[in-house]
């Protein structure tokens, strides 16, 4: 295989760390070009040292000076700052992956997009909040991208070979989150800390928060809606406590084709870096007499109104989905500091939701302003309650 250049955007969280892991396997199949990261500069440093990235970035600006010490000698360039940020994320690097959390994460994608490479997407915020936009630019730029949320690579590898117009029903799994089984009184009083255990994944806080209340599958729900547009009414959410069955596509005939695997990041994104081809990975194989049973149930959307509010604002389209994606980031912050409580996150989202009513973003500058304008209100509201 000839060498590709490769940029992780996010390169200090979860899927950034899993996505280096297999980089680090393959070391001669990749080229580093820019590693980014929110602030932790000690741990950025390290990963661009270890990959001889050309570039390494870190967002928060004031964090600059401590990372060009860090990269003294080395000869990687060192930059900072949300313009930094997208401007080496535009550098034109063959593969994406694009791994940062929330909105944030929106302008260097779009960056990437516009040099027309492969873009591996796990930041699924940023699709959510500028879902025509972005899918316009990538066909406009020639880009191609490749879902790494393990649901939509399910469904991905799922619809290989058929023609869309084939599908009944594409049929998103959820394990349902930590909290599934707990009463609504229990729900009330869950802390942080528990909503932060999740029983088959390890994922960064904000998307195990999402997953303890569903709006993981929420947002999930509207990055299917933009990614395979079959129609919002093809698009279902069962639950699956095992997280074995990634998700599922059925056609006309009766016919159902399933992705399996572990519940580990790595098969995804490794489907994406060697796509269209497969590559190794060092996953434990997948031993279902040893898994011994898989089962599934309807979501409860009494106890968790989170996939209901994505549904309509996916169905509201135009700036509703950003509008949704920032009332939840802000009140899951909020909800990590303690702030406010657990059932608190969906009735914050949909109080916001209630509140404003943004005309439709034509680009990406109009999208960043309702996800500023969104954020504001979500807070202003959260002080009133
Ligand atoms: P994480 O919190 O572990 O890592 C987030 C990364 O983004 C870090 O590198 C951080 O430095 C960077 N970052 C955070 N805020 C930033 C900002 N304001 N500007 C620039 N960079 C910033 O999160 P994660 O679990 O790796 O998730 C990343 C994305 O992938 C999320 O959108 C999440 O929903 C999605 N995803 C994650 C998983 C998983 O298993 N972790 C699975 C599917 C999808
Ligand atoms: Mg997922």
């Amino acid at each position: 295989m000839m060498m590709r250049s490769i940029s992780v955007l996010g390169a200090t969280g979860s899927i950034g760390a899993s996505t280096l892991d297999l980089l680090r396997r393959n070391r001669d199949a990749w080229r580093i070009e820019a590693l980014t990261a929110n602030g932790n500069v000690a741990e950025l440093a390290r990963l661009a040292r270890e990959f001889s990235a050309s570039i390494a970035v870190v967002a928060d600006e004031e964090k600059l000076p401590e990372l060009r010490d860090a990269l003294s000698g080395s000869g990687i360039e060192a930059a900072g700052g949300a313009s930094a940020l997208a401007e080496a994320a535009g550098r034109g690097a063959d593969f994406t992956v694009a791994a940062i959390v929330g909105c944030a994460g929106l302008a260097p994608t779009m960056a990437a997009i516009e040099r027309g490479g492969v873009i591996a997407l796990a930041n699924k915020e940023a699709l959510v909040s500028a879902g025509e936009i972005m899918t316009a630019a990538v066909a406009r730029h020639g880009a191609t991208l490749l879902p790494i949320d393990s649901e939509h690579n399910a469904i991905f590898q799922c619809l290989q070979g058929n023609a869309a117009e084939h599908v009944r029903w594409i049929t998103l799994t959820a394990s349902g989150g930590p909290f599934r089984d707990w009463s609504w009184e229990r729900l009330s009083r869950a802390t942080p800390a528990e909503a932060i255990k999740h029983p088959n994944w390890d994922m960064g806080a904000k998307i195990s928060v999402d997953s303890a209340t569903m709006f993981n599958k929420g947002l999930e729900l509207i990055e299917a809606h933009y990614l395979f547009p079959v129609g919002l009414d093809r698009l279902r959410i069962i639950v699956h406590p095992q997280s074995i069955v990634h998700s599922m596509v059925e056609y006309r005939d009766g016919s159902t084709l399933a992705q399996l695997g572990p519940s580990d990041m790595r098969v995804p994104i490794a489907s994406a870096l060697a796509w269209p081809e497969r590559m190794d990975t060092p996953c434990a194989p997948l031993d279902l007499a040893e898994i011994g049973e898989l089962t599934f149930r309807k979501p409860d959307e009494e106890r968790f109104p989170a996939t209901r509010l994505a549904r309509e604002a996916a169905q509201a389209g135009g700036g509703i989905p950003a509008v949704l994606n920032a009332a939840n980031e802000v009140a899951v912050a909020a909800f990590l500091n303690g702030q406010i409580g657990f059932t608190r996150i969906a009735a914050h989202v949909e109080d916001v939701l209630g509140s404003f009513a943004p005309p439709a973003p034509t680009g990406l500058a109009e999208v960043l302003a309702v996800d500023g304008e969104a954020r504001a209100r979500a807070r202003i509201l959260m002080e009133a309650a």
